[in-house]
This record gives structure tokens, C-alpha cells and sequence, in this order.
């Protein structure tokens, strides 16, 4: 439930944690639990048996289509800067929309729509480095662009641009974000925190530009590479986008019904961003990666797997992090090496227009 005093939208309705999944559930799932009642979502039954609906909040849906599987997703993009180091809004809504698709085992991409929100008197100039980025990231994803919309609204309606992506992509597999059980490994793909410290350090004006660079990248044939690897082994995937890893973990434990422990040694960082962090007050385990995923796999899977994304350049630094745990269902417990404890996921919204 909202709290009594939500009756508004606040930026922490859109933080990515728990306070936008509660808004969800409310509004569009109508109330829903999550499982059973799919509210405004419809009865969930489009997604058809062992099918991925809107109920599941995951990255995407996943709809029986013959003896395949059709996986749908859709994002808008309304970070600021529009121009950030290492990529842009349009490398964002590519690579996030392939993202999310190759999160549901659908790596091979079908097509994407953009509808494009733009603010009276954007330069023009702007607006075709932003084409050029897309094109180029979809050229990376093996990806295309289908079909889009332009809108226009007058000064002050809206701040620059706004983008929103769609993508289709079949899959013979789905992995969902809920399949862990206890015993099984956690992977992330590279180093944690880059986008959402790249981005504040530009906006703060922290004078580390030419040091922090966002970590935006479609993934699609780096997940192919791993989903090969594992076979069945691979049980569930999510991209730690807003909120970071600490809210990708979170969902995971709370789906599954495990807890987590995340070992803090094992997770990778690098030492400008743990830097901008500590100017900043931000810890990186809560920030938005746009270039990384979060793999779980059965034990045995694990090193092969790590071994298939290292072989990839996009996942070099890739590690194994944590571990599922029958304890403390829906947590995530934080291994510092000297002890543990519960890692919390922030309820507020750290950093708004990030991604
Ligand atoms: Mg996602």
C-alpha cells in the first residue's frame, strides 16, 4: 500500500525501490499482490502457462506465440544531462530496451520503436547526435529501429527531450528475475556504480570527468555467450539499472523467497568511482548501472559461466558476488569480511533523472 500521505507522485516513485513497486502495484496492477490478482494488468492470461505477465514486474513480458516466445518491453529515458561521458540519451534507450529484452533469455533482437518527446527550441544539431548514437548502438546490437512517433510541446512543458524505446524479441527460453534457490551463485558482469556516479559527477561538477565514464553498452551478445555456457543452469537474470545492484538483489531475494549474501570484497569497483562516492555520499551499490547484468546459476554453472563472460570484452571484470541463502528470506546480508549485516535498500530517491 501507498502510505496515507502519498497523494501525489514524488521522485521516489520513480527511484526504482520499493516505493515505486508499491505505486505499481496500487495503481496499475490494481491492487494487486504481485501474484494471484493482476488488477488493471489484466488476468495475466496473454502471457499463457509458464509465460512471463505484467504481475511479475520483471523486465519484460513474455507471451506464447507457437512454440516460442514473444518478449515485450518498454522504457523512457529521461536522464540529465542529455549528453554525459561515455554516451548520451539515445545509447540509453537502445541499450536499456536491449537490455531489458536480454534479461528475459531474448538476445536476438526483432525490432524497437522509439517515440521521441521534444521540448520547442532543442537544437536541431542535438537532435541528429542523438540519431547518430542510436544508430550506432542499434549497429552494435544487431538491432533496428521500426517504426517511432515525434511530439513536440511548448518551452517549459517538458525539459529537452524525452525518449521512449520498445522492444520485441523471441526467445525459445525465459529467464525470469525469480528463479533462484538456495545454494545458487550470483554473477555480475563487470564494475558496479559507473553510469549513476558518471552522471553526478558531471551534474555536481566534481571535475572527474575525464576519469568516471558511464557504462552504457547493449549486452545481448554478451548474455547469449553466458545463456550458452549455462543451458539450464542459468535461472535468473536482471539488469541492475536504478537502485543498483542493492535493488536488483533485493527484488531477486523477495521474489524467490531466499536471502542473499553478497560478498563486498568480491564485488567489483572501480577506485574513482568508490572516490566520487565518498565525495558524493553515495554508496555505489546503489547506483545505476546501464552496461552490466546480474546472473544467478546453479552452483556447478558457475565458473564456466564466470569463464564465458570474462572471454567477452563487456564482461572482463566480471565476478562472482554472493550466494542464495535459506536465512533471512527477502534480505540481502552484506559480508563486509570483518562481520555482516542487512544491506538496506533506500527508500528515497538518491539520484532523480539518472537514467
Ligand atoms: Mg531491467
Amino acid at each position: 500500500m501507498l502510505s496515507p500521505r502519498d497523494s501525489v507522485i514524488g521522485l521516489k516513485h520513480g527511484a526504482g525501490g520499493p516505493a515505486m513497486r508499491s505505486l505499481i502495484r496500487q495503481v496499475f496492477l490494481g491492487g494487486g499482490d504481485g501474484g494471484g490478482n493482476n488488477g488493471a494488468g489484466g488476468n495475466g492470461a496473454r502471457a499463457g502457462e509458464g509465460g512471463v505477465p505484467l504481475a511479475h514486474l520483471d523486465d519484460g513480458a513474455a507471451l506464447r506465440v507457437g512454440d516460442r516466445w514473444l518478449v515485450v518491453t518498454t522504457d523512457s529515458h529521461v536522464v540529465h544531462p542529455v549528453f554525459f561521458p561515455g554516451g548520451d540519451i539515445g545509447r540509453l534507450a537502445v541499450a536499456g530496451t536491449v537490455n531489458d529484452l536480454a534479461m528475459m533469455g531474448a538476445t536476438d533482437v526483432l525490432a524497437l520503436t522509439c517515440g521521441v518527446i521534444l521540448e520547442e527550441g532543442f537544437p536541431v544539431a542535438e537532435l541528429e547526435r542523438i540519431q547518430a548514437s542510436m544508430e550506432a548502438t542499434c549497429a552494435e546490437a544487431g538491432a533496428e529501429i521500426v517504426a517511432g512517433d515525434t511530439k513536440v510541446m511548448g518551452r517549459g512543458e517538458v525539459d529537452g527531450i524525452v525518449l521512449n524505446t520498445t522492444g520485441v524479441a523471441f526467445t525459445d527460453r525465459v529467464v525470469g528475475d525469480r528463479g533462484l534457490t538456495v545454494g545458487d551463485r550470483l554473477l555480475v558482469t563487470g564494475t558496479v556504480g559507473d553510469h549513476g556516479l558518471a552522471v553526478m559527477a558531471v551534474r555536481n561538477d566534481l571535475g572527474l570527468e575525464g576519469d568516471l565514464r558511464s557504462d552504457v553498452a547493449p549486452l545481448n551478445r554478451l548474455i547469449r555467450a553466458a545463456m550458452d555456457a549455462a543451458g539450464d543452469d542459468l535461472v535468473a537474470m536482471k539488469d541492475p539499472t536504478r537502485g543498483g545492484l542493492s535493488s536488483a538483489l533485493h527484488e531477486m531475494a523477495e521474489k524467490a523467497g531466499v536471502g542473499i549474501v553478497l560478498e563486498e570484497a568480491a564485488v567489483p569497483l572501480r577506485n574513482e568511482v568508490r572516490a566520487a562516492g565518498e565525495l558524493l555520499g553515495i554508496d555505489p551499490l546503489h547506483v545505476a548501472n546501464e552496461g552490466k547484468a546480474l546472473l544467478a546459476v546453479r552452483p556447478g554453472a558457475a565458473d564456466a559461466v564466470l569463464a564465458a563472460l570474462r572471454a567477452h570484452p563487456l564482461g572482463a571484470e566480471a565476478a562472482i558476488v554472493g550466494t542464495a541463502v535459506a536465512e533471512r528470506a527477502g534480505s540481502v546480508i552484506l559480508d563486509t569480511g570483518f562481520g555482516r549485516r542487512l544491506l538496506a535498500e533506500p527508500e528515497g530517491e538518491l539520484l532523480p533523472r539518472i537514467c
